[in-house]
């Protein structure tokens, strides 16, 4: 059975990932107004990977037999000054979800919380995936800098991006 403790973290993860996607959504709107449509389309994939994310939290939550509570937040940021603003933020925000993991495992791993430890080791690897995801994309960013062909590479190849959800969690 999950503890108030950890439920409580649970849900407030929920929040963090529609959190995430709201931000990403925001990033791809200044992406779009920057006529740079694959980053655009770079961050709507990302949007709906965060949504599942949260769904898949929430799916355990129920087949736990514990009770989904969903919490509002406050605005993303919108204004960025540059594409490498996007990147860094897109980072910063990535590592502050990997902790809030590192949070939720120390708390299962302390209560000896097996089936949550398990759980929630599908999202450290993600984790890894998403801050180096990021990185990547960042030190190509400073590395061809905001304008030229370099940058339209870039954005060419992540126009190719499509978010296709883990095969066992597609009928979930
Ligand atoms: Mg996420």
């Amino acid at each position: 059975m999950l503890s108030d403790r950890l439920l409580a973290e649970l849900n407030e993860q929920i929040m963090h990932e529609f959190f995430s996607a709201q931000y990403y959504i925001a990033m791809a709107g200044y992406c779009a107004d920057q006529d740079l449509n694959g980053f655009e389309n770079f961050f709507l994939a990302q949007e709906q990977e965060e949504r599942f994310h949260a769904m898949k939290i929430y799916n355990f939550i129920n087949e736990r037999s514990a009770r989904v509570d969903i919490k509002g937040f406050e605005d993303p940021k919108n204004d960025f000054e540059s594409i490498e603003e996007v990147f860094e933020e897109a980072l910063g925000h990535e590592k502050f979800v990997t902790s809030r993991f590192y949070k939720m495992m120390d708390i299962a791993i302390e209560e000896k919380e097996h089936i949550t430890i398990s759980f929630l080791k599908w999202f450290l690897d993600e984790q890894v995936e998403e801050e180096d995801m990021m990185s990547s994309i960042l030190a190509k960013v400073r590395r061809f800098g905001e304008h030229g062909a370099g940058i339209m590479m870039l954005d060419k190849e992540l126009a190719q991006r499509v978010f296709t959800p883990p095969a066992a969690d597609a009928q979930a």
